[in-house]
Order: structure tokens, then C-alpha cells, then sequence
């Protein structure tokens, strides 16, 4: 069977990411990326073997930097059976006529409203609602890891309510232009922030509130998460529930930060030292009179990739199981 065709629209932290991942996967292949700016990063998607599209007005930018590009963004959308639109919050909901003329699929990223595409989409919590999907929004890195510790607690003890504190990055470590660089900023101010909403966009039946803050460092967010349940269990039970989870982490062995957790990630050679995985600090799994209370830290720039690539499979019917797509993804990635 032919691999599908999957196009990248907008190369940047998620999207050059994206365009790896499913490189990696032997049921589907990269046939373009979109650049806006003949820059470093456009170089080295050529240097990978990627061909090159820009919008119309670009076009002579890329030229007079010499670098060769394969068409338009419309060009590339034609030879595509997917497009992963991964450009910058706010900008994906302007190329939605585009894929409905054109009559292509579409991925867009948490930065977009869940309306946009009507549906979001987290890997364990409802992968076969995606089947068969023309728009799918793959939701926030927030959310996304909220999702995966959520949504198999859920499954076995019943969720009553969840209650989050959210410590933010304030920006990725590539970006020059946000901050704070000395400040904790609460973010909103007015509560409850907006992740809460956007895990009930993936499963509208969970109580959920959250809060956070922004503070100034760039390597992960942390979450506080607290859960009531319904059904009776142990830390042990708790700790045996994520412990089944590929995209759950346990860390420990000295491991007491996000700092540390960077480390670890360079020193098992991940690519841009990518944590694909919740890390969740099982020391810290505690009961206190029936809710649980836990630390997790999420890699902001690389856990909603392996979303990505599940999303295309489920769209493209390519497996209907979600369990074996996890597995698959997983697997090609270099996660397991
Ligand atoms: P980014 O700024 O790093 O990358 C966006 C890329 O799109 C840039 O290369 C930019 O030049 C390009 N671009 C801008 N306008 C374009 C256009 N009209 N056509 C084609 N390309 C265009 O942004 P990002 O961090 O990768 O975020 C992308 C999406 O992913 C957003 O919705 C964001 O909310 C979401 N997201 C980001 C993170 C994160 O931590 N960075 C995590 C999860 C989800």
C-alpha cells in the first residue's frame, strides 16, 4: 500500500518536529514543508531531504538566498493527502478555506479554537472518534499531557473532579522575544484559566478547574494536579494505572527538576533533547482523605508530536485501533 502523503504548513518548533516524526513511520511520508523565510531552518529541511514550498509572495526571498523551492503552499497542499498546519497560533484558522478548496485533510495545532475543526484530539482519550475525520485540532502541550493521566484514571476509578495549578514556561528556548525573564505572572489573572475548557474539549464530561502562572524559564511546564474519584483506591493502585501509559514517564533517581529532566533526555541522545513523555515524579503520588496529589512535567515542544502522527493515522483509517497506533508511533519515534 502506498504511504499517505502528509504535508507540513508552517516549519517551526512543532512543525519541524512533526515533519521527523512522521519521516519515521512506515505507513506515511513527508511530501513538502512550508518555509516563509529562507532562514537556517529552511536549509536544513532541504539538507534533510525535505522539498521546499513558500506562500506566492515569498517565492523571491527563497530565490535570491538561493534556495530552491518546489512551488506554493497550494502546490504542496495538491500533492497532499493530509496537511499539518503547524503555523503559529491565530494563523491556522485562515488556511481553513484553503484545505476545504483544495479538498485536502487537515491537523491544526492547540493554538487554534477547538470550533475551527470541531473536534480535538488526544491519542488514549478518543482516538477512535478521529477515524475517518477530515479536521482534527491535536489540542495544546498543556492539554495534552493533562489528557493522558486524566483519561486512564478516569477509566478506572472515575473521575468526580480535577483541580490543576499550572506552572508555565514563559517561552521556548529558541524565542528571543517573550518573557518574563524576572517575574511570576499570574496568567490569566482572572480564573479559571483556560486549559480546564480545553480538556473538557476532549472529554466534555470532566469536572475540571485550573489556574497558572507564567515564570521565567524556557526547558518545561510543570503541573500540581489534584483528583477526587469516585471508586476507592491506593497510591499503589494509582502508580500501577500510569505505569501501563507508554507516554507516562516515572522519574526519580535524583531527579527533582525540570533541569535535571532535560539531562536525562541528553543523555539518552533524544533528538533536540525531545521528552516525548509525561514525567511524572511517582514519589510525589499521594492520597490525602481520598484525592490524589501529584507533580508532572511536560516538554512543551515535543509532547504533542506523537499526537500528530496518531492523528494522521486515525484520520487516514490507516489503524483503527489506538492502542496499536500508540504502539507504532511509539515505537518508529524511538520512545520505547
Ligand atoms: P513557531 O512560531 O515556532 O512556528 C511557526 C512557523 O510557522 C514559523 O516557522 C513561521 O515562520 C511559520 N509561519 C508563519 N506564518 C505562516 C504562514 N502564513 N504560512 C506558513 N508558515 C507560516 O510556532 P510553534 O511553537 O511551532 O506553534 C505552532 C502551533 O503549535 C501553535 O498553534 C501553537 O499554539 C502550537 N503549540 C506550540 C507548542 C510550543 O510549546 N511551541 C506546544 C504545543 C502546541
Amino acid at each position: 500500500m502506498s504511504k499517505v502523503k502528509v504535508a507540513i504548513n508552517g516549519y517551526g518548533t512543532i512543525g519541524k518536529r512533526v515533519a521527523d516524526a512522521v519521516a519515521l513511520q512506515d505507513d506515511m511520508e513527508i511530501v513538502g514543508v512550508s518555509k516563509t523565510r529562507p532562514n537556517f531552518e529552511a536549509f536544513i529541511a532541504r539538507d534533510k531531504g525535505y522539498d521546499i514550498y513558500a506562500p506566492s509572495d515569498r517565492m523571491d526571498s527563497m530565490k535570491k538566498a538561493d534556495l530552491s523551492v518546489m512551488g506554493t503552499v497550494e502546490d504542496m497542499i495538491d500533492v497532499a493527502d493530509v496537511v499539518v498546519d503547524c503555523t503559529p497560533g491565530g494563523v491556522g484558522a485562515e488556511n481553513k478555506s484553503l484545505y476545504e478548496k483544495h479538498g485536502v485533510k487537515a491537523i491544526w495545532q492547540g493554538g487554534e479554537d477547538h470550533e475551527l475543526a470541531g473536534f480535538s484530539f488526544n491519542a488514549v482519550s478518543n482516538y477512535s472518534e478521529a477515524l475517518g475525520r477530515d479536521f482534527v485540532r491535536v489540542v495544546s502541550c498543556n492539554t495534552t499531557g493533562l489528557c493522558r493521566v486524566i483519561s486512564p484514571l478516569d477509566k478506572e476509578f472515575g473521575v468526580k473532579k480535577v483541580r490543576v495549578s499550572l506552572l508555565r514556561r514563559s517561552a521556548d528556548p529558541g524565542d528571543i522575544k517573550k518573557g518574563p525573564i524576572n517575574a511570576i505572572v499570574p496568567n490569566p489573572v482572572k480564573l479559571p484559566s483556560h486549559h480546564g475548557p480545553d480538556v473538557k474539549s476532549v472529554m466534555p464530561h470532566i469536572n475540571i478547574t485550573t489556574t497558572a502562572v507564567k515564570l521565567p524559564t524556557t526547558l518545561m511546564h510543570v503541573h500540581i494536579v489534584n483528583i477526587d474519584f469516585e471508586k476507592d483506591c491506593t497510591e499503589k493502585d494509582i502508580e500501577e494505572v500510569l505505569s501501563r501509559q507508554s507516554r507516562v514517564r516515572f522519574v526519580g533517581q535524583g531527579i527533582s527538576s525540570t533541569a535535571e529532566i532535560i539531562e536525562l533526555s541528553r543523555d539518552m541522545l533524544r533528538p533536540r533533547y525531545d521528552m516525548w513523555e509525561n514525567c511524572v515524579w511517582n514519589e510525589s503520588i499521594s492520597l490525602y482523605e481520598k484525592e490524589l496529589y501529584f507533580f508532572q512535567a511536560i516538554h512543551q515542544e515535543s509532547n504533542v508530536i506523537p499526537e500528530n502522527v496518531d492523528a494522521i493515522r486515525a484520520m487516514m483509517e490507516l489503524e483503527k485501533d489506538g492502542e496499536k497506533s500508540i504502539e507504532k508511533t511509539d515505537k518508529a519515534i524511538g520512545l520505547i
